[in-house]
């Protein structure tokens, strides 16, 4: 990996912030796109913007197969078995809600338990507790141990004859905590219930093969994996997909339509009602192409080796907490530094050009679980550098200092 190479793909990355060179540390919530991306979009749309699935002509021949060869790169990037696997979505969100109404709908039953865990993103809660509401079920949450992870014997002990769906995230955005999806799904699968994964936080960072994790649902985002927002994947199996209904109605979508009866056409195109993300789609192929030249693999080698080198270094800061585990996280990392606010950390860090985010991300049952209302994170992705570490470290040490002197 030549980082200096790929520092030239993203232009964003060069330039200052209030007078500092920007530092940009919070991939976690958005990553940022090389110019291959964009540049794919762009000549979409200088050179074939057209509508999908519809007219015959050259244009919309080209759109349609940009946007069903985006779908081939995806299904081939996770290894899914079949394209039909692969429904376009508006982002993570989008695919787990889809999963909720129209499988949750049609699964869940009054007295049935939906399993989820403390430090799921509200994204894989509250369409679960709006699921089990609806249907009288209950949500029954894995406990967290002390370091932000979950056991795989608390898995075994939460199943019950009840369950029907296990939901939970492969990465968490809070802690960095790396689940064992293929145990889970063994688990879930031995207690005759679904597993569907949120993988907003993982695809982008570590090869995933859903086929090898024998997952039943696994949702994502574009724009958190170099490519645009407004773009995400929900994969499925083709034979649950085959039997669930549609939740949006309209064009493309349909077989068939009368007056008054209408029949859906075929996966995937059954769940995705009107013109979809076309640009998005070929942006996102085209960001599938910059990982897999570089190679997962690799790129989750070097965050390692970049989270480490953070970690390290900012356990020696005093009055400093970290959440989540030590060893076997991912590339992030949640804080808080003693008699500072976050929000006034990330802004303190923002003036020397860091960008961090701070807030309760999206995730506040976790933050009950650790005991305070906000925390600071810093984020890794393949762009970022061991010097702007250095230099993270350095403004943070000073604004410690700055908020804690004794005047
Ligand atoms: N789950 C996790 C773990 C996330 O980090 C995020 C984004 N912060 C989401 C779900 C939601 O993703 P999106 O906003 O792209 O739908």
């Amino acid at each position: 990996m030549d980082i200096n190479t790929i520092r030239k793909d993203f232009p964003i990355l060069n330039q200052k912030v209030h007078g500092n060179p920007l530092i940009y540390l919070d991939t976690s919530a958005t990553s940022q796109s090389p110019v291959q991306v964009v540049d794919a979009m762009s000549e979409y749309y200088n050179e074939y913007n057209s509508n999908v699935h519809r007219g015959v002509h050259t244009l919309g021949t080209k759109a349609t197969d940009g946007y069903e060869q985006a779908r081939m790169k995806v299904r081939g990037f996770i290894n899914a078995l079949r394209y039909e696997e692969i429904v376009f979505t508006r982002g993570t969100t989008a695919a787990i809600n889809l999963v909720a109404r129209s499988f949750g709908e049609a699964n869940i039953s009054e007295g049935d338990e939906i399993v989820v865990t403390e430090m799921e993103h509200h994204a894989n809660i509250v369409p679960w507790q709006e699921l089990a509401k609806r249907k009288n079920a209950k949500l029954v949450f894995i406990p967290l141990e002390e370091d932000g992870t979950i056991k795989l014997e608390n898995v075994e002990a939460v199943m019950t004859d009840k369950t029907k769906i296990v939901a939970v995230t492969h990465v968490s955005n809070v802690l960095g905590t790396i689940n064992d999806i293929k145990s889970i799904a063994e688990i879930a699968h031995r207690h005759d219930a679904y597993i569907t994964v949120d993988g907003a936080q993982s695809v982008p960072h570590m090869s995933v093969d859903v086929q090898d994790l024998d997952v039943d649902f696994y949702a994502f985002s574009g724009h958190k994996m170099l490519g645009p927002t407004g773009i995400g994947v929900l994969y499925g199996k083709a034979e649950l997909l085959d039997k669930m209904e549609p939740i949006e109605y309209g064009g493309d979508m349909i077989d068939f339509v009368d007056l008054r009866e209408s029949t859906w056409t075929d996966l995937p195109v059954k769940f995705e009602a009107g013109t979809p993300m076309i640009a998005e789609a070929i942006g996102l192929s085209a960001a599938i192409d910059y990982i897999n030249d570089i190679g997962a693999d690799e790129i989750l080698r070097y965050e390692q080796e970049l989270v480490k080198y953070a970690y390290d270094k900012m356990s020696e800061i005093e009055g400093i907490e970290i959440y989540g585990p030590k060893e076997e996280r991912a590339g992030l990392i949640t804080f808080n530094l003693d008699g500072v606010h976050p929000h006034d950390l990330a802004t303190a860090l923002d003036s020397d050009g860091i960008a961090v985010r701070a807030g309760h991300h999206c995730a506040q049952p976790l933050m009950k679980f650790l005991g305070v209302s906000s925390t600071a994170r810093a984020s890794f992705y393949l762009y970022n550098t061991k010097d702007e570490i250095d230099f993270f470290i350095d403004s943070l040490k000073r604004t410690k200092e700055f908020f804690t002197h004794e005047f």
